[in-house]
């Protein structure tokens, strides 16, 4: 999330104030002030995050950082003391919920050169009975802390939403011992089904991020997002995952966007942002190691055919891009 001055067109801030009445993260109401907050941000940056989202497959070329899927609205607290990223890091970020990354993964793996954005734009259409899960947990979030930022330990919320349980396609009300519980943070329930409660946003230690004490985890409901652009803020700036960090299934796609859409001797220098701590994290500078070692990912390189040689000389224009992108972020920092 970043919060450079936003700069969204007229129908773009009409869209997000009919979408998002209350702070996206704690719901908090529209008393005071809500901020419009690109996710891609719309100064210098978000142009180098943008590149890197087209270059990752993560949003299509076309994409407008002007646009509202490129926004949410925040109240002041949440956007200015967790989800910003000028000069510090964002403390937290929002990436897709474990059951979509789940699909996101399979559809990318099926065809490589489709995007993030698309695969979900495409949900709706997929006649596969395969997807009746993803459709329930369409456009659902967890959250996820970044490394070396000042991460609270919990965010207060007066909106805690109660406990829901998914069974066969969808949520229903209460606990169950046999399904997954959720507890999902929506404001299109607000005026219906959520009642002012407190509670608290549980976002450290790391090990439990997104999960309350009664083990239900925590989502929230971003209608009509750009799961890209969210995905491309993740990979910039949290140079290393940790599967402690978040789901695995949501580790485990991170993972494959490093491998599959950046070459390994340039990406180098995108593995030395990130010092690296060795365990179970995602480095890009490890990225030929793993692919030699690792069957599953020269199967997928290897079922583009043709297409292997175009994507590795794009990694290198892309990487080289991305060094000039570095330098003159720090430039202008
Ligand atoms: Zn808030």
């Amino acid at each position: 999330m970043s919060n450079e001055t936003s700069n969204f067109g007229k129908s773009a801030i009409k869209e997000l104030e009919s979408t998002f009445n209350r702070c996206a993260l704690c719901l908090t109401g529209a008393n005071g002030m809500l901020h419009n907050c690109p996710i891609l941000d719309h100064g210098e940056r978000g142009g180098v995050l943008l590149e890197e989202a087209i270059d990752d497959h993560l949003v299509s070329s076309n994409f407008s950082r002007k646009h509202a899927e490129n926004g949410i609205r925040l109240c002041p607290t949440c956007h200015l003391s967790w989800m910003t990223s000028i000069g510090i890091l964002p403390a937290l970020a929002f990436v897709p919920c474990a059951e979509i990354s789940r699909y996101i993964l399979r559809k990318l793996r099926e065809d490589r050169d489709t995007t993030v954005d698309q695969i979900l734009l495409d949900l709706e259409n997929d006649g596969d009975p395969e997807t009746v899960e993803a459709r329930c947990f369409q456009d659902l979030y967890q959250l996820l802390p970044v490394p070396r930022s000042p991460t609270p330990n919990a965010i207060a919320t007066s909106f805690f939403p109660d406990v829901v349980h998914y069974v066969s396609g969808r949520f229903r009300k209460g606990k169950s011992r046999k399904a997954r519980s959720y507890r999902i943070f929506d404001d299109g329930k607000i005026p219906l089904q959520l009642k002012r409660k407190l509670g608290q946003i549980t976002t450290a230690p790391i090990s439990n991020v997104g999960v309350t004490e009664d083990g239900s985890k925590l989502y929230w409901h971003l209608p009509r997002r750009s799961f890209g652009a969210f995905l491309a803020v993740t990979i910039h700036f949290v140079a290393m995952v940790k599967l402690s960090m978040c789901e695995s299934e949501t580790y485990e796609l991170i993972q494959y966007l490093h491998k599959a859409y950046r070459d390994a001797p340039e990406s180098r220098q995108v593995g030395k942002k990130s010092k690296g701590k060795s365990g179970s994290s995602i480095q890009p500078k490890r990225r030929k190691k793993n692919e030699d070692g690792n069957g599953k990912g020269s199967k997928a390189s290897g079922d583009g055919s043709g297409n292997g040689g175009a994507n590795k000389a794009a990694g290198r224009k892309l990487t080289g891009r991305r060094r000039d992108a570095s330098k003159s972020l720090k430039n202008s920092s």
